[in-house]
């Protein structure tokens, strides 16, 4: 039996964040091409120069990026919009960004999530553009670690099948067209890295563990035939990760060398799957078993007993021992890291503890006799402090948790009740207009906020700045005569963050940074330990917004499954417990804003769809607690209380019954992009509660004309009842500048005030 220690892939970014830093510089002129190249060349190097120290195997290339990677593969096979107008050959750096961001004529190609996880990708356009190889980049980057370190790096191509089937457009030509146009491009990348000396080649194939139909398995099976005749030398290693791979019976005879399998987020799928099938004697089996997604150390006595059973169950000759996903997901090291709970700290494992978990578990395989227990005692004794850690001993946070009765969901009164009472108690005009919580974060509320944060501004003084600017916006909302007003979310950075930080259970990393999109990383903070409400959160901040003025100001909350969803969370608990713990924390500043006065309350939502499982029949399960946790937050007050909530990006079209199921009075959501579709899906799906559909879109400067906001609410009001219906923008308006935001909102109440009069 032989063992390989390897990656699927590791972090681009840099330990501070070098990468992120090159780029913006880059896009700001403010480095020459020639220097910009430089200074990814040293970081990619750097990469693999870490991954030699830390004495991996077989090290990865392929991963690095310069934006995105699947942005990469499709420039890489000349797959550029037509708007763009690319003459063909090389694609400079200007055209590649401008595909990634857009520029003055043309609009950036669209973003989405990277399956389950939190990273967006930029989705490939076909518009049946002859495709041609506009440089073999991966090849590039093989003889570069070649020369540099004399290895034999293992290149790693986003799989056809995957890209096929995130690509958008050709469904004018048919995907079978598409494949054709595409395969010989994968073929001849192939051929060149094998004739320049690659061995092994690692083809990522994540949708294959989504649920495939006959005709796709079929589609796999073709695409696979095709390329094990057009390159026979080729010796590939299909991945596969975040969930167990989709037919397995029939896949995993596939003509490829190797298979790489999850076995930490597809664990009980694969097992059942191999104990079933056995495992082709002729392959090599890529095992993940360090879980790549999450930051907790390995329970590293476990994790080699699982690879003994799989060792047993699969009777490979060969096995590679890796992270069950490419390590992007996670930071870098913990090394950085000084000022976190010290027993957090030794319990956590980064992309570089984790790299050295799989070498400790690889040196354990092969050495038979079982010399290295000490190495695994250590994650023990860690995980183990950690489990007994005070902070996870909250014994009344546990009991209610326990006890929690389905009672605890339901509000007081069904909706139609509720909506009654409430409109006695607001009497809001016909289509109330409102925003959906924070007002322009200006460089003078930035600037505020960091003088504080370095000590340099006392708490009064920023307290009375964040008093101010909530005034002025307050007067400005009045101005405008916007019905429902929020206090404009000056004192928050992040809508997790502010939340966590006054939670208990909560820790917060210095430079624990993972790419959300480009080059934008996001600090999720750790939930690690218990989570309980200590003291009012936003209280002071709305109970004055609300002395201010005579409208109503909407109190305003992150929801707890998008404080979950954005956060790592504790894994020795199920989520839906972490889920229901910030959920009766939540409740609590619920009541309390309640009890302040406040008789709107709005609690946002906008990852409840991001934590959807990839396989369609898990979503009922997580639906039925993500749902529960915020009907828990959410549904202890008074008839008359109002409670709103908005989503982003949550494709209402497909997702109606479940946010019904949360029992909202209001909902917002973004629209403005979408409205024919929504309307079109409210024909089909009635919604019978209040829905504010975003009338404009604040993602872009351009201020909507009142027109154009008219004919989207018109439009509405054909599917829904006047008398559910809100006027407001898509999201929050924290990242636009005053100016516009002031036009445009004055846009969208004279056009609310036209339609007034039209009905
Ligand atoms: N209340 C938040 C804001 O306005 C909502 C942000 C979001 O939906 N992402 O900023
Ligand atoms: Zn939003």
């Amino acid at each position: 039996m032989t063992y390989t220690s390897t990656l699927i892939g590791y972090p681009y970014i840099g330990e501070d964040r070098e990468w992120k830093k090159a780029l913006e510089a880059f896009w700001r002129n403010e480095l020459s091409e020639e220097d910009f190249e430089e200074r990814l060349k040293k970081i990619r190097l750097s990469r693999i120069d870490k991954q030699l120290q830390l004495d991996i195997d077989m090290v990865t290339i392929g991963d690095f990026t310069y934006y995105d990677r699947m942005l990469d593969t499709a420039l890489m096979f000349g797959l550029i919009p037509k708007r763009f107008n690319w003459q063909g050959g090389k694609v400079d750096l200007p055209t590649y960004y401008s595909v990634a961001r857009g520029n003055k004529t043309a609009v950036a190609s669209e973003m989405t999530k990277w399956f389950n996880t939190n990273y967006h990708y930029i989705v490939p356009e076909y518009e049946g553009q002859a495709l041609q190889l506009t440089e073999n980049k991966v090849l590039a980057d093989f003889l570069e670690a070649k020369e540099a370190y004399g290895i034999i790096a293992k290149p790693t191509l986003i799989g056809p099948y995957t890209f096929c089937k995130l690509t958008k457009g050709y469904s004018k030509f048919t995907q079978v067209e598409y494949l054709l146009a595409l395969l010989p491009l994968y073929t001849q990348v192939l051929k060149e890295l094998v004739e320049a000396g690659a061995n092994w080649i690692q083809l990522e194939e994540p949708s294959l563990v989504t649920t495939l139909d006959a005709a796709e398995i079929k589609l796999v099976q073709e695409i696979y035939d095709q390329l094990a005749v057009a390159v026979p030398e080729a010796k590939i290693m299909l991945q596969t990760y975040f969930e167990a791979l989709c037919a397995y019976e029939t896949l995993i005879s596939l003509p490829v060398q190797g298979f790489g399998l999850d076995f930490v987020h597809g664990y009980k799928g694969n097992m059942a799957s191999l104990r079933q099938y056995g495992f082709p004697q002729d392959k090599v089996l890529a095992i993940g078993v360090v879980n790549g997604r999450d930051i907790w150390r390995s329970n590293l006595a476990e994790v080699n007993a699982t690879i003994q059973a799989i060792e047993h169950l699969s009777n490979a000759a060969e096995l590679w021992i890796q992270p069950s996903s490419n390590l992007q997901h996670v930071p870098i090291t913990t090394a950085l890291e000084n000022e976190i709970d010290p027993v957090l700290k030794h319990a956590l494992a980064f992309a570089d503890e984790k790299i050295v978990e799989i070498i400790e578990l690889t040196t354990c395989r092969r050495d038979k006799e079982g010399t290295l227990q000490h190495n695994f005692s250590e994650s023990m004794k860690a995980i183990e402090a950690l489990k007994n850690h005070p902070i996870r001993q909250n014994k009344m946070v546990h009991q209610t948790v326990q006890t929690v009765t389905t009672q605890d969901f339901e509000r007081h009164s069904e909706f139609t009740q509720r909506q009654k009472l409430q409109q006695q108690a607001l009497a809001l005009p016909l289509f109330p207009t409102t925003t959906i919580g924070s007002f322009p974060q200006s460089d003078e509320v930035k600037r505020n906020r960091n003088a504080w944060r370095k000590k340099q501004l006392s708490n009064e003084a920023y307290e009375a700045f964040i008093e101010q600017e909530t005034k002025r916006w307050i007067t400005i909302q009045e101005e405008l005569d916007i019905d429902v007003l929020v206090h404009g979310e000056f004192e928050r950075t992040d809508m997790v963050e502010y939340f966590g930080e006054k939670l208990t259970g909560f820790a917060f990393t210095e430079k624990a940074w993972v790419v959300s999109y480009g080059s934008r990383c996001v600090k999720p903070p750790i939930i690690y330990g218990d989570v309980a409400w200590a003291s009012p959160i936003t209280v002071i901040e709305s109970a004055y917004a609300q002395s201010l003025t005579m409208r109503f100001v909407k109190g305003m909350l992150t929801g707890p499954v998008t404080i979950l969803n954005w956060s790592f969370v504790r894994d020795d608990l199920s989520r839906k417990d972490v889920a229901y713990q910030i959920a009766l924390a939540l409740r609590k500043e619920v009541e309390a804003l309640e009890k302040a006065g406040i008789s709107i309350i709005q609690v946002d939502e906008p990852a409840l769809r991001e934590g959807l499982p990839l396989r369609k029949e898990e979503w009922g399960a997580y639906l039925d607690w993500a749902v529960n946790s915020f009907k828990l937050a959410t549904s202890s007050v008074k008839d008359e209380t109002q409670i709103h909530t908005h989503m982003c990006y949550c494709e209402f079209n497909d997702f109606i019954e479940p946010i019904s199921a949360l029992d909202a009075d209001v909902i917002s959501i973004e629209t403005s992009r979408s409205h024919g579709e929504l309307i079109s899906s409210l024909q089909v799906n009635p919604y019978t509660k209040g829905i504010g559909l975003g009338v404009y879109d604040i993602h872009s400067p351009r201020v909507p004309s009142d027109e154009e906001m008219l004919t989207i609410m018109r439009d509405s009001l054909q599917v829904l009842d006047r008398h559910q219906f809100w006027v407001n923008p898509d999201c929050g308006l924290k990242t636009r500048k005053e100016t516009e935001t002031v036009a445009a909102l004055a846009n969208m109440v004279a056009a609310t005030k036209t339609l007034r009069q039209e009905v």
